[in-house]
């Protein structure tokens, strides 16, 4: 099934042509092809609710490309939560000098992902089945973390940042700045710093913000910690 792929590549260039992203045949190709093995599998288990074509494409491809700009060239990045594979799938297909690593505590989630990015060809994606602020081994091994819709900004700087690299960035995926008031206390403590927000509209109209940070210096030895206190008493 084909999805609207000028209402995707215009769009792209309108709202991020800017910051210098482009889609190029291949990618068009790869996120196609991407549309029609989720609608497939859906069919099994849930992996998104949103499922008509022209929506598709600007809630999760486009959405999901809006973080593309912020991310540097031959970055290591990792997707926190990544569920069905957004934003990590769109971030490997436009960006394949970048190694992508999807991270979700849900294994079928992410046997869909690893299976359909080899299936697809898409060779800078790989899977890790786990809890961000479990895996010990990922710490500070990246240049740039990204998550969409898993949790509040307080408790997404805690289980985030300890994987990125001393001046790497987290991008947060969220539809305003509203969140950075109650995160000032996990950023001090976190070793993060604000650096800039780029919000804009997508085609429907809906207002998205990618809020970039930038890990300043390592995490604490006592952050993060156990999931149960992160979500008790965010910081
Ligand atoms: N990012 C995807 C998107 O925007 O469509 C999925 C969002 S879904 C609402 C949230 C996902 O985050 C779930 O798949 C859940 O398993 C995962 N998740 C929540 N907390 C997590 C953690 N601490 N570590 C890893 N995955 C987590």
């Amino acid at each position: 099934m084909s999805i609207n792929r000028i209402l995707l590549t215009e769009s792209v260039n309108d709202l991020f042509g800017h910051l210098g992203v482009t889609l190029n045949e291949d990618s068009i190709d790869a996120l196609e092809a991407y549309y029609d093995a989720v609608i497939e599998a859906n069919k099994e288990f849930n992996l998104t609710s949103i499922t008509a074509k022209d929506e598709f494409v600007v809630k999760h491809l486009i959405d999901s490309i809006a973080g593309v700009g912020f991310i540097p060239e031959n970055a290591k990045v990792i997707d926190v939560g990544s569920g069905g594979g957004f934003p990590s799938f769109p971030i490997a297909a436009v960006r394949t000098d970048c190694s992508v690593t999807a991270l979700d505590s849900t294994a079928k989630k992410m046997n869909f992902v690893g299976n359909t990015a080899r299936f697809l060809g898409v060779k800078n994606l790989t899977t890790v089945v786990g809890r961000a602020e479990e895996c010990k081994s990922l710490f500070g091994k990246y240049d740039v973390v990204t998550a969409r819709a898993v949790s509040a900004l307080p408790i997404l700087l805690e289980i985030c940042s300890p994987l990125i690299k001393v001046g790497g960035v987290m991008l947060a995926y969220k539809t305003d700045e509203s969140e950075l008031e109650v995160s000032k206390t996990a950023l001090e403590k976190l070793n993060m710093t604000h650096k800039t927000s780029f919000s804009f509209n997508l085609p429907t109209g809906d207002r998205r913000s990618i809020l970039v940070f930038e890990k300043t210096a390592p995490t604490p030895n006592q952050y993060p910690r156990q999931y149960g206190q992160i979500k008790k008493r965010p910081l």
